[in-house]
């Protein structure tokens, strides 16, 4: 079993307490990860804030260069860093290899914008003045992250606080530290300064607490539940620590009877089963016109039958563990309420048998109640409940009938629908006739209780800048 240390302060530290990391698809102790507490992560914030002032002065394009070696680090060990993803998360390999070179790339963009940090000068009203805009790095920076894309949801952080001139502390899910690890091996090797990037693992409410109430803390940013992000918000209160966040959704997928079947149902086998279902953008209702709604469940079963559940590192895989027993046991559980509720199980629903890891058979429910618990609460699991419509309105109506507005999916090969529908959807992300939406280049985030704040594009470094007005007079 590998040994990891703490990463602060540009040193590798054995805090004397350790949290085990278990395999999710074969129940095998994989890790032993040095933890800390909140007293530690009180001398991290000390660490980046001493690191901020070389940081900030550095120019945009050697920030950037940075970034890129960290980028160069990563890709030179994609296939080392994908197995570490696939033993602490469970999704299968070619997942996780996606996963790394999806966060080269962010590593990539985020080091282009680095030089992009445009103020504005602004004309003046009154003689003799003058007005400029700056735009200056936000400061020190905690992240937290989930288990979900373990590595891809840390860069989406790191990357434009880092480009920004910001100074990060990083806290990943317990679940799968492993991987920002690695990624700090990587900063290390890229001879990032010190205090710069820092990794601490351990109890997360302590260690949000501190960043929370510590003046030093400039910015949390963060990815997780709904439900964390609110005890953010109510902890940040008494300091009024910026915060973004990144929360829970309940992706709506509407299939419309002029949509290319095929590609409907890949597209919504591929929204729904991806991640093993454990994906904020997940499909959790699928709406199908009703005159195709037959044959698509038909089909869609046929595809979720076909998909094969097993060890991530077994090849062929298409769906792997689920993260716990919790998520395991949580999933079943919404789709025996769907059924209790008069849903049909047309496959899957149980647990795989005899399996030492936590998998799940693909699961499809049709005509499922409104009042089922899947159909308003997030189900982060390979379980599809889909759902007949008669109207484009009622199903616009269906789709945004939700707290939560992170993602939402339509096929149509009608244009004129096309343009309606990704206007009328409430979400910040909007997939049409597409599934796999999210890019370096373009924002995403979360409309109502799906989060504040966007990350990625050029909005994902803004949320690390502050915007300071300077006004000068007596000129001329
Ligand atoms: P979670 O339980 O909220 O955990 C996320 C992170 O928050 C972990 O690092 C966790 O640490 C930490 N945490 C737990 N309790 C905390 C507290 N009291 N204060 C501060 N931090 C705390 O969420 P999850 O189960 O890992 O992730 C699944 C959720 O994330 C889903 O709702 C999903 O939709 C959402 N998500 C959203 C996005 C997005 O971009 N919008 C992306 C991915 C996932 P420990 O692991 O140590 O408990």
């Amino acid at each position: 079993m590998d040994t990891y240390k703490l990463y602060l302060n540009g040193e590798w530290i054995d805090t004397g307490s350790h949290r085990v990391v278990a395999d999710p698809g074969s129940g095998e102790e994989i890790a032993r990860v040095a933890t800390g507490d909140r007293d530690l992560a009180r001398r991290s914030l000390e660490a980046a804030k001493r690191a901020l002032p070389g940081w900030r002065a550095l120019t945009g394009i050697k920030r950037g260069d940075f970034l890129l070696a960290v980028a160069d680090g990563l890709r030179r060990r994609a296939e080392e860093i994908a197995r570490d993803i696939t033993r602490e998360n469970g999704k299968p390999l070619g997942q996780s290899l996606a996963e790394v070179h999806a966060t080269v790339d962010h590593f990539r963009w985020f080091a282009e914008e680095a030089r992009r940090a445009y103020g504005r000068v602004v004309p003046h009203q009154v003689d003799g003045k003058r007005h400029l805009v700056l735009r200056q790095p936000i400061g020190v920076v905690a992240a937290i992250s989930p288990w979900n894309f373990p590595l891809l949801l840390a860069a989406r952080k790191i990357a434009p606080a880092m480009a920004a001139g910001c100074t990060v502390v990083l806290k990943p899910a317990s679940q799968t530290p492993v991987c920002a690890i690695k990624l700090a091996e990587c900063m290390h090797e890229a001879r990032v300064p010190a205090g710069v990037f820092q990794v601490i693992c351990g109890p997360a409410a302590p260690i949000a607490a501190e960043f929370s109430e510590n003046p030093i803390c400039a910015k949390i940013s963060f990815t997780g539940s709904t439900e964390v992000g609110k005890k953010l918000i109510e902890a940040s209160a008494q300091t009024v620590t910026k915060l973004s966040l990144e929360l829970g959704g309940h992706a709506p997928v509407l299939i419309f009877a002029d949509a290319d079947f095929e590609q409907a149902v890949e597209g919504a086998i591929i929204t729904k089963f991806r991640n093993t279902g454990q994906s904020c953008i997940a499909a959790n209702r699928i709406y199908v016109e009703r005159s195709i709604y037959d044959r698509f469940l038909e089909r869609f079963v046929e595809r979720a039958r076909e998909l094969k559940v097993g060890h991530g590192l077994e090849a062929g895989v298409d769906v792997g563990a689920m993260v716990n027993q919790q998520a395991l046991d949580d999933a079943i559980a919404h789709v025996r309420d769907a059924v209790a509720a008069g849903a049909r199980l047309l496959c899957g629903g149980e647990a795989v048998p005899g399996s030492a890891g936590f998998f799940l058979q693909p699961t499809v429910l049709a005509d499922v109640p409104d009042g089922a618990v899947c159909m308003r609460e997030e189900t982060f699991a390979p379980v599809a409940p889909v759902v007949p419509f008669d109207t484009e309105e009622e199903a616009l109506a269906m789709a945004n009938n939700s707290r939560y507005g992170l993602a939402a999916y339509a096929f149509t090969s009608n244009f004129t629908r096309a343009f309606r529908v990704m206007e009328g959807l409430e979400a910040g992300t909007v997939c049409i006739n597409d599934a796999v939406p999210a890019t370096s280049n373009c924002p995403f985030g979360g409309m109502k209780e799906s989060g504040i704040g966007r990350e990625l594009g050029i909005e994902g470094m803004d949320e690390y800048l502050e915007t300071k007005h300077v006004s000068i007079a007596g000129i001329g």
